[in-house]
């Protein structure tokens, strides 16, 4: 039992310290996996994207990247717990699920900062909290 939990222990702290170096990132392209128009997801340790193309869209990546440092500092699972909590209380709240998706801490972090490439560099852990109450 415990022999076979330290390898998996093992492999997954490795991807953690890979995911911490911002340079690190994998991007995989999956055409029919989006929902209307949406082009771009991120599921640690992954970005998806809708087209190759997608790629070179700097602001984009940068976007999601920001997404995958949110879960990192999450430790991934409460990450996408807090980010589903938040929005069904905001589409009860505003009776818009897009509007709700937008004004989500995350998403408002990720788009608010997604045009600057050095954020990351220097943003703060949890820097979604400032985003919370706006
Ligand atoms: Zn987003």
């Amino acid at each position: 039992m415990v022999l076979s939990v330290v390898p998996n222990f093992l492999c997954f702290l490795l991807l953690y310290l890979l995911g911490t170096d911002e340079r690190f990132q994998v991007i995989v392209v999956f055409k029919h996996f989006f929902y209307k128009n949406y082009v771009g997801l991120s599921l640690w340790p992954f970005i998806i994207l809708k087209e190759d193309s997608l790629k070179t869209d700097a602001v984009l990546i940068n976007h999601e990247r920001i997404h995958l440092k949110q879960q990192r500092e999450l430790l991934i699972v409460p990450f996408y717990l807090l980010y589903v909590s938040e929005w069904l209380l905001r589409t009860v709240l505003y009776m818009d699920s897009y509007r709700a998706y937008q004004n989500i801490s995350f998403e408002r972090e990720a788009y608010a900062n997604e045009a600057d490439m050095q954020y990351l560099s220097k943003r703060k852990i949890f820097g979604f909290l400032n985003y919370l109450m706006r």
